[in-house]
């Protein structure tokens, strides 16, 4: 199947084949001839399957067969998502495969001085990519006005719940026309999910590409058992080994990211982190260093790596597991993408193993072990509890909105210098 099989426009035919793209992805497929037939949509897809050009192209196209109205340009379409990065990423989509259209689009975040966005605002825009918060902050400073809006995008809306935001966009959609387009992207379907979705939408299509909480196919997944006091060395070695050249690790926590960068910069490997207590400046100079290859490591929180964008990621590695199982489907999702090969690793050490059983019982199957020779556990050490550092990022919309709250993340665990014990011993076993 093609693109021009889909019903788009020239302008944005061009667009698509300029970016180098010649078959649309499923959810394309599926998402664009609804989209451009007016339907609501649930679409049950990660990041990765191509779903931002998935809604943006027949957005767009639906915005060029409004009337337009006279006077002042309304903001016609609103985009909501969860992060600063995806909101500009978002954006770049947008300018993207309409650049051969006469639209307007800017994008509103936090972390940033309100006022140049507000110049942007008040020249008229025609789509408005923007974070809850960011939103509400130009709503009451006047600077903008919702009461046009013909389709409205939630973009990773568990994430956005996940993140405390409910009550904000609760507020946006009472500043909403009732009667407009509505489409909805998530990629786990909670209780909370399904409410918002049966308030909102209207006969909604549904439009599911992966499985639900299903893990990409294109990703291989193993498990290294490994001691905790020596993670980063056995990190530090299998980037050295395999020679791995751009690498996503994640972290539990802000602090775990820095420290971790840290200690790897001390071994002489280039690494960046990447938080919610990072300015936007260090956040976007970190992200472009390492699409560029400055950066060989980019060590992040959940939170700041949602819907990152960056091509064909091959490696991803779970330095510690995360607290929330469906994080770990949103992890690895960032390798394996549109169909590239991705290898996804986690670190699990005894104190992880209900969260590996978790995250295994989530999508519903075991991931394959490998014991790294020099690096096996120590059968004498016994588990501890983990520490929930992630709580401080997604209970409220302050912690991810004001990067001067500080670092709450709770203390971790010292590197506890046990011996070691060199004896061969397989952490899957223990799992069962
Ligand atoms: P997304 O899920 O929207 O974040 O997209 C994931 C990645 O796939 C991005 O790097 C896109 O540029 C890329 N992509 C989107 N659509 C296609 C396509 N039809 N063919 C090839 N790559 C694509």
């Amino acid at each position: 199947m093609s693109f021009e099989s889909l019903g788009l426009r020239a302008e944005l035919l061009r667009a698509v084949s300029e970016k180098g793209y010649s078959v649309p992805t499923p959810i394309q497929r599926q998402a664009i001839p609804v989209i451009l037939a007016g339907q609501d949509i649930m679409g049950g897809a990660q990041t990765g399957t191509g779903k931002t050009a998935g809604f943006t192209l027949p957005l767009l196209q639906r915005l060029m067969s409004f009337d337009k109205t006279s006077g002042r340009r309304p903001i016609r379409a609103l985009v909501l998502t969860p992060t600063r990065e995806l909101a500009a990423q978002v954006a770049e989509s947008v300018r993207i495969y309409g650049k051969h259209l006469p639209l307007r689009s800017t994008v509103v975040f936090g972390g940033v001085s309100i006022n140049p966005q507000k110049m942007k605002l008040i020249k008229g825009v025609d789509i408005l990519v923007a974070t809850p918060g960011r939103l509400l902050d130009h709503v009451s400073q006047n600077s903008v006005n919702l009461s046009k809006v013909d389709i409205l995008v939630l973009d990773e809306a568990d994430r956005m719940l996940d993140m405390g935001f409910i009550h904000d966009i609760r507020k946006i959609l009472a500043l909403l026309p009732g009667q407009k387009q509505t489409l909805l992207f998530s990629a786990t379907f909670s209780a909370e999910i399904k409410k918002l979705a049966n308030k909102l939408l209207k006969s909604p299509a549904l439009i599911e590409v992966a499985r639900r909480n299903a893990t990409a196919e294109s990703v291989t997944q193993v498990v290294h058992p490994v001691d905790k006091s020596r993670k980063r060395e056995l990190l530090s070695y299998l980037i050295g080994s395999k020679n791995w050249q751009q690498v996503l690790v994640f972290t539990r926590t802000k602090h775990g990211a820095n420290r971790l960068s840290e200690q790897l910069n001390k071994d002489g490997i280039i690494a960046s982190a990447i938080h919610g207590n990072k300015s936007q400046g260090a956040r976007t100079r970190a992200l472009a260093d390492f699409k560029s290859g400055k950066v060989r490591v980019l060590v992040a929180t959940d939170i700041a790596a949602r819907g990152l964008d960056i091509d064909q990621l091959p490696h991803v590695v779970n330095f510690e597991l995360p607290n929330v199982a469906e994080d770990y489907v949103h992890r690895i999702g960032r390798t394996g993408r549109a169909g590239n090969d991705g290898e996804a690793m986690s670190l699990v050490c005894i104190d992880e193993l209900k969260l590996l059983k978790d995250i295994e019982r989530l999508i519903k199957h075991k991931i394959p072990g490998d014991v790294i020779d020099g690096f096996e556990p120590d059968p004498s050490i016994k588990a501890e509890p983990v520490n929930k550092g992630r709580g401080k990022q997604h209970n409220t919309r302050k912690s991810t909105r004001n990067k001067s709250t500080g670092n709450k993340a709770a203390s971790h665990r010292g590197n506890q210098n046990r011996p070691r014990n060199q004896g061969r011993r397989n952490l899957q076993g223990a799992r069962q």
